[in-house]
Parts: C-alpha cells; sequence; structure tokens
C-alpha cells in the first residue's frame, strides 16, 4: 500500500529550485544541535551552519547554573556516542563538567566553525516555489535546504502563574536563571517544583537547614515523592527533607564509596516504592 506521506513530498525531499545560503541550518547547540553538527562533519559534509542565540555553545547546561545542577541521567549513559568520556567525576556528573564536555566535543569534532553566535531565529517558512526555508534571523535573512529544530523544549525559562508572583517583595528568581549575586545566608527559601532543577536545588538548601518545597505535580518524581512528602501534604519542609536527603544517600549509595552507580539507583528506586 502507497501511503500519502510517500507520495508527497516533504520539505526535506522536495526538490530544490531557488538559490540557497546553505545546504542545513541547525537552531541551536546544545546536545541535539551539536550532536546533528558532528553526525555531519563526520559524513564530510560542509555545507551548514549552526545559529545559536547565546555567547557560547552547551544549551541547558549553559544555563542552568544553579546549586547541586547536575543531570540524573549516569553520565556515561548522558554522553555521545561517538564521544564516551572516562574521566566523569561522578555518576551524575555536575553542571559545568557536562558544559566543559559540550565545549570540547564542539571543538574536537570540528563544529566550532560553523557556530554562528548571537544569532536567533526569528521565524522560518517553507517557500513551496523555491524549494527552500526562508529564515528570518536576529542577523539578516537566510535561505536553507534543510532546518533542523534542535532549540530545545526546555530553553524558555517557564514561570508559574501565582497570583501576586508579580507583587512579591522579597527576592524571585527561576533556577534557570539563577541569580548568584544573591546571598541566601540566613533566608528562608520555597522552591517551587520537583522537577530536576527543585529537587537538586532542594537538596543543596535542605543540607544548609532551609527552605520548602512545594510541588503541584509530582509527575516526574512518584517514588521519591514517598520517600521526601512523608506526610504526604504536598509540601516538603526542612523537617522532612533532610532526614530524606540523608536516607536517600544512604540507600543509594549501597556501598558507601560515594559514587552511585546505575546498578545501585535502580536497586534504591525500587527499594523506596517497595517500603514507602
Ligand atoms: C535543569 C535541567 C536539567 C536536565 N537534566 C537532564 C538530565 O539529567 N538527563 C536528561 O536526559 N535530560 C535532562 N534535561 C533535559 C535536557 O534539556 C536534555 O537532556 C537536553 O540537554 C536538551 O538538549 P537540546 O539540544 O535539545 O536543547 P537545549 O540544551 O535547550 O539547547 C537548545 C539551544 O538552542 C538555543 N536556541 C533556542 N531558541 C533559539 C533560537 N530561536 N535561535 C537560536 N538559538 C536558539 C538555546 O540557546 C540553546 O543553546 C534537563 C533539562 C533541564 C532544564
Amino acid at each position: 500500500m502507497t501511503s500519502t506521506l510517500e507520495t508527497q513530498p516533504s520539505p526535506a525531499t522536495a526538490p530544490l529550485r531557488g538559490v540557497r545560503d546553505v545546504g542545513v541550518a541547525i537552531i541551536g547547540s546544545g546536545f541535539a544541535g551539536l550532536g546533528m553538527a558532528v553526525a555531519l562533519e563526520r559524513r564530510g559534509e560542509d555545507d551548514f551552519v549552526v545559529l545559536e542565540r547565546a555567547h557560547e555553545v552547551g544549551g541547558t547546561w549553559r544555563d542552568n547554573t544553579y546549586p547541586g545542577a547536575a543531570c540524573d541521567i549516569p553520565s556515561h549513559l548522558y554522553s555521545f556516542s561517538f564521544a564516551p568520556n572516562p574521566d566523569w567525576s561522578s555518576t551524575f556528573s555536575p553542571q559545568s563538567e557536562i558544559l566543559d564536555y559540550l565545549k570540547d566535543c564542539a571543538e574536537r569534532f570540528g563544529v566550532m566553525p560553523h557556530v554562528r553566535f548571537e544569532t536567533a531565529l526569528e521565524s522560518a517558512s517553507w517557500d513551496d516555489d523555491d524549494g527552500l526555508w526562508r529564515l528570518e534571523t536576529s542577523d539578516g535573512p537566510l535561505t536553507a535546504e534543510i532546518l533542523v529544530a534542535a532549540q530545545g523544549p526546555l530553553s524558555e525559562p517557564s514561570l508559574p502563574e501565582v497570583p501576586g508572583l508579580d507583587s512579591f517583595e522579597g527576592t524571585a528568581f527561576h533556577s534557570a536563571q539563577w541569580d548568584h549575586e544573591h546571598d541566601l545566608t540566613g533566608e528562608r527559601v520555597a522552591v517551587i517544583g520537583t522537577g530536576i532543577a527543585g529537587l537538586w536545588t532542594a537538596w543543596r538548601l535542605a543540607s544548609e537547614g532551609r527552605e520548602e518545597l512545594f510541588e503541584r505535580d509530582w509527575v516526574l518524581n512518584q517514588w521519591a515523592k514517598r520517600l521526601f512528602d512523608a506526610n504526604g501534604d504536598g509540601i516538603i519542609s526542612v523537617a522532612e527533607a533532610q532526614p530524606a536527603a540523608l536516607e536517600f544517600k544512604q540507600i543509594a549509595d549501597g556501598d558507601g564509596d560515594g559514587r552511585v552507580t546505575p546498578y545501585e539507583y535502580e536497586r534504591a528506586r525500587e527499594f523506596i516504592i517497595a517500603r514507602y
């Protein structure tokens, strides 16, 4: 049976009729954009650009510098298959190491000359007559045969619609725009959300004895909720967070060597689900 998809040319397969500036335009230089760029390089393709609105590569790992920022997937898995890294310092490596790894890959695999920094894609439209993409960027127009959207699903900080947030008189900032100038010493801190940013931040702040964590959905961490929100009221208080963080460390680092292996992590997850 012939499907509609096979008979209708898609933008990627439609014949090129107009004159284009580049073969491939990749938007973003996080893991996805860099991975795509390296794949092209390794195939000997030279006719591509990476448009990056920021001043350096790294995406998520350039922007998220909150205390305790680290990956929650074991680093040996959270790496490019073509660039294994025997030097990860821990199972869940910190943000600065992941950023250095991405910068190193961009250099090592010859991507840097293709990156146009401080160039944001503003709009993109497919020109069916000329068979090419017409891009508007902060640096002027560009045409490309193929457009790769690697701008990241989480690259725009999302602020919750909390009534009164606009008039809140204390300091407030998003975890992706951490205010390192602001000293939190002696302050009460409320963290909203228990995605990975919320949990790592809370964990770090809880160990310093101050913070409450508010969560609406517990989508990502149903199993962590069982351990951390002991009384099930949707709020992790300091009283709950400190012993839970310690207990998790004891459960997860089974052999006490200071590292949590994927095997230990999985065992800990199963243990918590079974026990709490
Ligand atoms: C705090 C945090 C922790 C995370 N931890 C993990 C984890 O432990 N494990 C895991 O698997 N995933 C994790 N993720 C998900 C993570 O986003 C992905 O794993 C992955 O890094 C996304 O890569 P990406 O290249 O798709 O997007 P990004 O890393 O977001 O990169 C997108 C890039 O596109 C650029 N860009 C965006 N719009 C434009 C535009 N209009 N013009 C030009 N450039 C543009 C951005 O500046 C950015 O550099 C985490 C996400 C966050 C936010």
